[in-house]
This record gives C-alpha cells, structure tokens and sequence, in this order.
C-alpha cells in the first residue's frame, strides 16, 4: 500500500455495525469493497443488502487491508482481535474507531505487532449526524506515517483527520473531549434549572447564552434540540459517555492532575448512571438534575 492512492487500497473491513459503525460503513462500501462483521451477524447481512458491503465470518477479514472497528469498549475490540490475530497478514493497519482505553490499546498494538500488524488508535467525534454525513473528526495515535497510508480510506467517513500522538494518544484526548462535553452539560444544566425556578423561560435563558459567553455544545444544540422538547433521543448512551468519563479519570491520573472540576463530573455520572441506567442517552442526565431541583427546563 506504501505510496498508492486511495483506490490501490483492494479492500477494507470494518467491524462493528452499531449506530456509529453502520453509517461510517457505509461511507467506506461506498468508496471502495467493504467486508463487514457484526456480533449479531444479521445486522451485517442487512448492512451488505442496504450499502453494497459484503458481510463476512470474523476470519475473512483477513482477506482486507486496513482493518476498522468500532465496537462499544476497548475489551470488545481486544477479545475480537484476540480470534483473529494469528489470520492477519504482515501490512495489515487495523484502526480502532471505538472510544477506548489508552493502556490496553497500547498492549493490544504490541500484540498485533508481534503479527506484523500496525495499530492505530482513532475515535471519531461528530456524533451520529457526523458519521451519517461523513463530517466526523479523527483523533488518531500511533505511526505517522501509517495514519497518512490509511488516510484516504478514513477519509470516506471524515471531514478532519488529526494526528494526535503515540499509540494510546487519541483516545486519552477523545476522553478529555467528552469529559468536557459532560461537564459543559451538567453545568448548563444546573443553570438553566435555577434561572427556570428564577422565572425566566429556559428558551429565552438559552437565546442570550447562546449569543453570550457561556454557550457551548450543549446550549446550542442538545439542550434545545433534546430537553427544551422533551423528545431525549437515544444516540449517544448514558452508559458510553460514563465509560468515556472513566476513562478520562484514568488519564488524570497517569498524569498526576488534581482536577476537582473533571473528577466531580465523573462522580455525577456515576450517579447518573445508578439512577437512570446506561440505555438512556446521555443528555437524559439533566432529568436528574431536574428532579433534585423539582422544575423542568422548559
Ligand atoms: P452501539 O451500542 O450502537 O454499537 C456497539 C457496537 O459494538 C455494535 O456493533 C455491537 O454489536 C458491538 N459490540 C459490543 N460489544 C461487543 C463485543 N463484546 N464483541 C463484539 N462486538 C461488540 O454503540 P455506538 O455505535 O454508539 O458507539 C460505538 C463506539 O463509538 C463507542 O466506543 C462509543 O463510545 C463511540 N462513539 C459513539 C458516538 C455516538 O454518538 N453514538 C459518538 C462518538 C463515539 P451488536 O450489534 O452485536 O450488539
């Protein structure tokens, strides 16, 4: 693959046809022949009759190139790759979409290694809107020069695609980024629920932040497109943005950080959590938030 240009890449694989997996595959089936494998094995079926890819056993993705996956937690993507690693051939580049943890990733690349097989560790962020339109953000780690072999095929389901470190580096900063999220969530929250019992509209509070210095992700588009409606769609978990926070927790640490702020948020989601369950989606955290302060955002 070495100096070729997308179209040399003779086959692609992705695994994992969740509510990310299936649109970025798609993206990828679109571009160039695409194997799919999915746990559940009829959702690969339906994906090959809806998107022109070609459902496989798990052993036939040895036949691709370039390897992607997105499975829920870094332990799925190690016991899947635990079947297959014997299968793969020497040049292999296997991309790790899923939002993982930086430590066993960093001994999952060792072991595909020993198989002559490169690791990439490369969350996407851009939610389910993003991978349907093909816009999500890479945040890769590992070999340079891999990510820039591999970045034609990424680039099917990306509109931005940033290098970002070692091995491990991506998704310690994928985990910051959703801690983030979380926190701006959580305070906007707490905010907005006291400025309704304050008797101000939560969507007359929300037009002035919006227009205002404290607005963020979560004022201009989830609060209003989720909690003002009341709808809470169910596209990104509760149980994966905790996963997330749990990661970024293990980041602080590695780094000897202090961080009250993040450890609080990570707290709070564990609240959540026991509270609401882990098939909500995250955004419904705010019910919780709602019930302790007895009003609606509204
Ligand atoms: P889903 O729950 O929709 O899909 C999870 C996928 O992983 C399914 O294909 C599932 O297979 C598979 N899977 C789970 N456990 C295993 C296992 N033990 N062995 C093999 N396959 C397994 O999750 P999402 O698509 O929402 O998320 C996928 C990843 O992307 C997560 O790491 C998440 O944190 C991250 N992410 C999600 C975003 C979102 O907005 N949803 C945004 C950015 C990142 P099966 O069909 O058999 O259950």
């Amino acid at each position: 693959m070495s100096g070729s240009t997308s179209r040399d890449v003779a086959t692609a694989a992705f695994l994992g046809l969740g509510a990310m997996g299936a649109p970025m595959a798609a993206h990828l089936a679109a571009a160039r022949p695409t194997l799919v494998w999915n746990r559940t094995s009829s959702v690969a079926e339906a994906h090959a009759a809806s998107h022109g890819s070609r459902d496989v056993p798990l052993d036939a993705i040895a036949e691709a190139e370039v390897i992607v996956s997105c499975l829920s937690r870094t332990v799925d993507v190690v016991d899947v790759a635990r079947q297959v690693a014997g299968d793969l051939r020497p040049g292999t580049v296997w991309v790790d979409c899923t939002s993982g943890e930086p430590e066993p990733s960093r001994v999952l690349a060792t072991r595909l290694g020993e198989h002559g097989v490169a690791y990439l560790d490369a969350p996407v962020s851009g939610g389910t809107a993003g991978a349907e339109a093909g816009t999500l953000t890479v945040m890769a780690g590992g070999d340079a020069d891999v990510l820039e072999r591999v970045r034609p095929v990424l680039a099917a389901f990306a509109g931005r695609i940033v290098h970002v470190g070692p091995v491990g580096a991506g998704h310690a900063v994928k985990a910051v980024n959703n801690t983030l999220l979380a926190a701006n969530l959580w305070a906007a929250g707490e905010g907005l629920v006291a400025l309704v019992r304050a008797g101000v509209p939560a969507t007359t509070a929300l037009e002035v932040i919006n227009a205002s210095s404290g607005r963020s992700f979560p004022t201009e588009v989830l609060i209003p497109e989720r909690v003002v409606t009341r709808e809470f769609p169910v596209t990104f978990t509760l149980g994966l943005l905790a996963k997330d926070v749990g990661i970024a927790r293990g980041v602080l640490d590695a780094a000897g950080s202090p961080a009250p702020v993040l450890r609080q948020v990570a707290e709070l989601l564990t609240v959540a959590l026991r509270e609401l369950g882990p098939d909500v989606d995250h955004v419904a955290a705010l019910q919780l938030v709602e019930r302790w302060a007895g009003s609606e955002i509204r």
